[in-house]
């Protein structure tokens, strides 16, 4: 620790993105830069926040930003810098602010890097933690980001009603878990497709599906769905993609509604693989569409409103992955595209 210009500097260990990524991401795709340092103060009128990174969330979406990007088809999001921390969404302590809306001691979740302490500039993409009373491990998945898509995706998208039939693929991640838990409170029947036996034990016996299976030990996911749901499926709440959203567009009721996610089983391909089914779409009159968590974030308070007392009383509950350490991050991420992770991958980096 050392002291330069007024203001405290500490080291600050960072995970950093070694080059762009082509395939199946690798540990060795990133490593850890332990000789960095950091000023602990905002500098002189910028309205930045600088903070003490908590806990990171490990996301798909953030192999995409991995990618080199290819002149001309751009996508969402900016991709990561080689050379750079990695960036994503995480919980953190204000500890020097020179924004309004924010100061020191303030617990926020949004977007920061992987490293123990960021200088946020982008503060628009911040949120005040405002209840405590909840592990805030929590912000980087039920009540962060994933826990805002499935209540986008699912009360939003899907036009969900009492009794109908849904299906959620990686149903025991972040947004899975969440989604087959509004469904259920909903009165939906509902089944869910994850990659082990301990996964799908969670989705029957903690996450109250009322059926789970595991795609990896059915050869034929078109015969397995017709199992599940002799009389078809009114809502798919897609994150995987590829064969099973072939399998799962042949198992559609009429006027069913497929709510675009993910397709991670896409995302280390170099060629997407086609769907094959979609004439099925016609004349079942199927709706498929697609959507970004980002164009929701107004709904923010109305889900908390929802989703805050549900976790006091029992009613919704939640899996985490922790992960200890800024060294162990590289690992849980990837670890993402295996199914290593059980629940929503975390990384803690400090807890307080
Ligand atoms: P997650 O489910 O917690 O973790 C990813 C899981 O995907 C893995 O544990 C694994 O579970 C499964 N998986 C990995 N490779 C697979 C493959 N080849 N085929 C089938 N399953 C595979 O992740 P999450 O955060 O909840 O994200 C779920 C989906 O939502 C992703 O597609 C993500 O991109 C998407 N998403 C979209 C938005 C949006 O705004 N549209 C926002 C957040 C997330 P198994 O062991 O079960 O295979």
């Amino acid at each position: 620790m050392a002291s330069g210009g007024g203001a405290e500097e500490v080291s600050n260990k960072q995970v950093i993105l070694k080059d762009y990524v082509s395939g199946f991401p690798k540990e060795s795709d990133m490593y850890l830069n332990a000789s960095g340092t950091i000023k602990l103060k905002v500098p002189e009128g910028s309205n930045a926040v600088l903070v003490k990174n908590l806990y990171l969330s490990c996301d798909p979406y953030m192999r995409g930003r991995m990618k080199q990007p290819i002149p001309g088809n751009e996508t969402y999001i900016e991709p990561f810098k080689p050379g750079s921390p990695i960036v994503g969404f995480g919980v953190a302590k204000v500890l020097d602010s020179g924004h309004p809306d924010f100061k020191k001691g303030d617990l926020i979740w949004g977007m920061t890097g992987w490293e123990e302490y960021s200088l946020i500039t982008a503060t628009q993409t911040l949120f005040k933690i405002h209840h405590t009373d909840v592990p805030l491990s929590y912000y980087t998945g039920l009540l962060g980001m994933p826990g805002m898509t499935a209540y986008a995706g699912f009360y939003e998208i899907c036009s969900p009603k009492k009794g109908e039939h849904v299906f959620i693929s990686a149903a025991s991640g972040a947004v899975g878990q969440l989604v087959g838990q509004f469904a259920k409170l909903l009165g939906c029947y509902v089944v869910g497709s994850a990659g082990s036996k301990e996964k799908v034990d969670l989705l029957k016996n903690k996450f109250g599906f009322n059926e789970a299976f595991n795609y990896k030990e059915e050869p034929d996911l078109h015969a397995a769905l017709k199992r599940y749901f002799p009389e078809g499926i009114d809502i798919y709440f897609e994150n995987v993609g590829g064969k099973m959203l072939d399998a799962v567009i042949l198992n559609m009721r009429a006027h069913g509604r497929i709510a675009v996610c993910g397709m991670i089983s896409q995302y280390n391909l170099e060629h997407p693989e086609g769907v094959h089914n979609l004439m099925t779409v016609v004349w079942k009159r199927v709706r498929i569409e697609g959507f970004m968590v980002y164009e929701y974030y107004h709904l923010y308070p109305k889900f908390l409103e929802l989703v805050l007392p549900c976790i006091k009383e029992g009613k919704i509950k939640y899996v985490e992955d922790v992960a200890e350490g800024l060294e162990s991050a590289p690992a849980a991420l990837i670890g993402l595209f295996t199914g290593r992770n059980v629940g929503k991958q975390v990384v803690v980096v400090a807890l307080e």
